[in-house]
């Protein structure tokens, strides 16, 4: 097996498209689709994705040296693994899409979009998720890998889709021990690839944001080690790393900002960090028959937005609330 992000990359196929090693055996099921058995047996059957964002660079590469030092023997395979390169076409063009959001298409919304290489590729990867989960009496995980586009106060983060039922405590264990600064949960179905895999294949998934991307090859993946080490222990079987002394802090989604027409006016400057605070009262957004101000003594800003086309979000009010809301 080539190297997967140099063949994806390269959008080519490997000469071959299967094989076996004394301890695995890989197959190659599409352009940057790779799944991964170990030959003994598995408890946990897990789907790393990244690029579903194009530019997101950094965990591409991470995920790139995941499969190759598995594939090598370096690193041991205890789980039965699917790794997804999202966006091909757009990592080739170091672009976040080419023509529309992939992460906004997932649970079927691809057929809201006009068809395009995104929605085909949308559609694919949910039947590849669900056909790698489909018979799968192992625990199921799915950890999408992302990094931000802005700046941000918490820089390291995870989104929970939401979900009626208590979080896998076994995963929550995965993001503290990724030294994340943050969770969000999600009060709302929604059209990202994790939120697919958990509401359609049942698995324990988590949208991650790791901080700043730059270039392939430019990326300092230290400022990544805590991630990485979170998911070679995954992977491999082995104890994760122990969190550090500050916990994670975790918040709701109260609100979601909705642009419902050309003249919706977001009241925040154009570089206004994720997870500012804004004081109760603050006007933060105002579109014809709707202004939204602060409720709460504090709340927090995620992903402001303005110029989302009609009907997306152009941002979330979070407030913070204590740990025990995730069970
Ligand atoms: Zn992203």
């Amino acid at each position: 097996m080539q190297n997967l992000l140099a063949l994806t990359l390269a959008g080519t196929t490997p000469v071959n498209i299967d094989g076996e090693t004394a301890t695995l055996r890989w197959r190659w099921l599409g352009e940057g689709l790779l799944e991964i058995c170990p030959l003994q047996g598995y408890r946990q059957a897990v789907v790393l994705s990244a690029g579903i964002h194009g530019n997101e660079t950094a965990p591409i590469e991470l995920l790139d040296q995941l499969v190759t030092e598995i594939l090598t023997g370096a690193r041991p395979l205890a789980v039965r693994l699917l790794v997804v390169l999202g966006n091909p076409p757009a990592m080739r063009a170091n672009q976040r899409y080419l023509t529309s959001d992939m992460n906004r298409m997932f649970g079927g919304r691809y057929q809201q979009f006009a068809p395009c290489g995104e929605t085909a590729r949308a559609q694919q990867l949910e039947q590849v998720v669900s056909d790698f989960f489909a018979q799968e009496h192992a625990t199921r995980f799915h950890f999408d890998l992302h990094t931000a586009i802005r700046g941000s106060l918490l820089p390291r983060f995870g989104l929970l889709p939401y979900q009626p039922e208590s979080y896998s405590p076994e995963m929550l264990t995965l993001l503290d021990a990724a030294e994340l600064d943050a969770l969000v949960i999600h009060q709302a179905p929604g059209g990202t690839f994790s939120y697919y895999s958990c509401e359609y294949a049942r698995a324990a998934s988590c949208t991650l944001e790791l901080g700043k991307a730059r270039p392939f090859g430019s990326n300092d993946l230290h400022q990544f080690s805590a991630i990485n080490h979170a998911l070679q222990a995954l992977v491999s079987g082995q104890p994760l790393p122990l969190r550090g002394p500050i916990p994670i802090r975790v918040f709701r989604v109260e609100r979601s900002l909705v642009k419902r027409s050309e003249s919706f006016k977001l009241y925040l400057s154009d570089d206004t960090a994720n997870f500012t605070a804004l004081p109760q009262g603050t006007l933060v957004y105002e579109q014809p028959g709707e202004s939204y101000r602060v409720q709460h003594d504090n709340e927090w800003i995620l992903f402001p937005n303005p110029k989302v086309a009609l009907g997306l979000r152009a941002g979330m009010m979070l407030t913070e609330v204590p740990r025990s809301t995730l069970f």
